[in-house]
């Protein structure tokens, strides 16, 4: 209690976080922004606020995006207090069907084979055709998980160690986290053949596990501390340069574990890879198409290295890279968000598809899974085929090199 009232104590309540906020945005509502959730957990922290379902609401509508943490010139650990917040009332918010799934298949392995193979056999058969004729999905309590699944495809086992392929530049250990080879098996792959071509000996630790984001932003940080841990000693080899992560959800999580030494070595791979002064342009056959560059909260606002991908896309040469307008803010996806406040997370969406195209893209490209998902969602249900992928594929899929396939 005394930690929440310390961090909340530091606004200054001057307001110029205001216009960074999406949820504030979209409903004109001070107890929707920042500064008002901050307000209702210092008066709930000093006992003059009860626990009701108004208050959390009001604090359970945030996105966690941070926007707010970065414009503000007082630096409130706004993250932090809401984490600290959501914990002190675990036992008076619910989690929903569709969280307590997806906490299930990323903490357990064997939860998380089944969901690989269940989900072959739900794709590969006319049963997801079938169960979405016949709205199973939804009157299961799974139609928000079910529309985001993306298309099947199978998966060859990971090594837990890839030599690289160029004159050898030094270790880096790949964090693919739960979801990984479960939805983004093209990322894992085109991570371990762009770092490999770049000189990097690629370590896929097996016992990494979830990174613990989920669990945290649902008010469970003793299971959050526990994934942390699993996690620092699953990546404790000293001769590790970096932990190089390819979803900045799970990344802007891992910078900010209590354990400094493995937080210092996480880093976005596009980041990486710029910062260790790859320049792969000669290497990459041209792209004559328009990328529109999706920018998620968590790469720009908790890891701060948002411009490692605009950098590593543009050594491909003839592209044509769009950064999104700086109006649009996050797309809503925000973790779990996307499941537990649908319109909110759709209201946001739509904002995000409609400025993107607006310019007829080629491609869109976004680095962390969540969003990826989402987009991907809302534009097979705005019948636009559009792939999203994520900037490292696209770097993968130009290179030339023979020998690294
Ligand atoms: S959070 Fe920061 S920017 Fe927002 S009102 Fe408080 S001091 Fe001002
Ligand atoms: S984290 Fe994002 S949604 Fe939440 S208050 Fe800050 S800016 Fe608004």
């Amino acid at each position: 209690m005394n930690n929440l009232l310390a961090d909340a104590d530091i606004c200054v309540k001057c307001g110029l976080c205001l216009p960074h906020c999406p949820t504030y945005n979209k409903t004109q509502n001070e107890n929707e922004s920042p500064r008002g959730r901050i307000a209702l957990i210092q008066a709930w922290a000093g006992r003059h606020l009860e626990t009701s379902k108004k208050l959390l609401e009001h604090i359970d509508n945030c996105l966690l995006c941070r926007s707010c943490e970065r414009a503000c010139p007082a630096l409130v650990p706004y993250g932090r207090l809401i984490n600290n917040f959501r914990e002190q009332i675990k036992g008076d918010r619910e989690t929903t069907l569709a969280v307590s799934l997806l906490k299930k298949v990323s903490h357990n392995k064997t939860a998380n084979h089944l969901a690989q193979s269940g989900l072959r056999f739900y794709q590969t058969t006319r049963l997801q055709k079938t169960a979405r004729l016949l709205k199973l999905p939804g009157l299961l309590g799974l139609g928000k998980i079910d529309r985001l699944l993306p298309d099947y495809h199978e998966q060859s086992p990971l090594a837990p160690h890839y030599p690289a392929t160029a004159e050898p530049k030094g270790n880096v250990g790949l964090f693919i986290g739960c979801m990984g080879t479960l939805l983004d098996h093209e990322t894992v792959n085109s991570a371990i053949k762009v770092l490999t071509a770049a000189g990097f000996n690629v370590s896929i630790p097996e016992r990494q596990t979830c990174c613990g984001a989920l669990d945290l932003h649902d008010g469970d940080n003793e299971t959050s501390e526990q994934l942390a841990a699993t996690n620092c000693s699953a990546f404790a080899d000293k001769s590790l340069d970096a932990i190089v992560t390819i979803a900045s959800g799970c990344g802007s999580q891992m910078k900010e574990y209590q354990q400094a030494e493995l937080a210092g070595k996480v880093v976005d791979i596009s980041q990486f890879l710029i910062k260790s002064g790859c320049d792969l342009s000669d290497r990459l056959m041209p792209l004559t198409a328009s990328v529109c560059l999706h920018t998620p909260c968590s790469l720009k606002n908790v890891m701060r290295e948002e411009q490692g991908a605009a950098k590593l896309l543009q050594q491909i040469p003839d592209i044509k890279i769009k950064p999104l307008p700086a109006a649009i803010q996050c797309c809503g996806s925000a973790g779990s968000y996307m499941l537990d406040h649908p319109q909110m997370a759709q209201a946001l969406l739509n904002d995000l598809l409609n400025a993107t195209l607006e310019d007829k893209p080629g491609y869109l490209v976004s680095s962390n899974i969540g969003c990826t998902l989402h987009i991907s969602a809302g534009l097979r249900e705005r019948g636009v085929t559009l792939e999203v992928l994520h900037p490292i594929t696209l770097i993968a899929r130009q290179l030339k090199d023979k020998a690294i396939d």
